[in-house]
């Protein structure tokens, strides 16, 4: 029998984003399983809990019958060993995250050989889209109907408006 491909997509996703949805989509056709694994890191400016933000990946998932949404402590790469991937996805917009990325994947390479990062070129229509852009423009009380999912864009609204009316 052949080994199950399994891949990671790590992040934040601190306001998913139609981005992170299309990332998502695109690698699930590429592999028998995509996990999609919640950084459980200690960053103060993050909007959403870990719940929060599973459940909103969960929503946006669900439909999709080869990937599940898991959340994570610690390296990505032991993450992956835990789990039998051997894949890591990323999701590349500018020559600004390509610096960023190629210094993470030939990190992770460093620490552990048998696992390969796979970039994924965003789609043009998302290639301005960040979840810091978008609370930007809540903050702005624009409109992110065409940037992420509505129940994102109300969560946001909720957390990041509450202080200002
Ligand atoms: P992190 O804190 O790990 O960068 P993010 O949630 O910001 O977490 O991003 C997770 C991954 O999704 C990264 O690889 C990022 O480059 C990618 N990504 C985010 N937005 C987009 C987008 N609009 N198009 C393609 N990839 C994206």
């Amino acid at each position: 029998m052949t080994q199950k491909r399994i891949a990671v997509y790590p992040g934040s996703f601190d306001g998913l984003t139609f981005g992170h949805i299309d990332i998502i989509k695109r690698a699930s056709l590429l592999f028998d399983e995509l996990v999609v694994g919640i950084a459980r890191r200690p960053q103060k400016d993050l909007c959403f809990t870990v719940k929060e933000r599973m459940e909103m990946l969960k929503k946006a998932t669900a439909g999709i019958s080869n990937v599940r949404v898991c959340d994570f402590k610690g390296l990505t790469v032991d993450f992956a060993h835990r789990i039998g991937a051997r894949f890591i996805v990323r999701g590349l917009r500018a020559i600004s995250d390509f610096e960023y990325e190629i210094q993470l994947a030939l990190l992770n390479r460093e620490m552990d050989r048998q696992i390969e990062t796979v970039f994924l070129a965003t789609s043009t229509e998302y290639i301005f889209l960040s979840s810091s852009a978008v609370k930007d423009v809540i903050l702005h009380e624009g409109s992110a109907k065409k940037l992420v999912p509505d129940y994102v864009e109300k969560a946001l609204r909720k957390k990041l408006l509450k202080n200002k009316r």
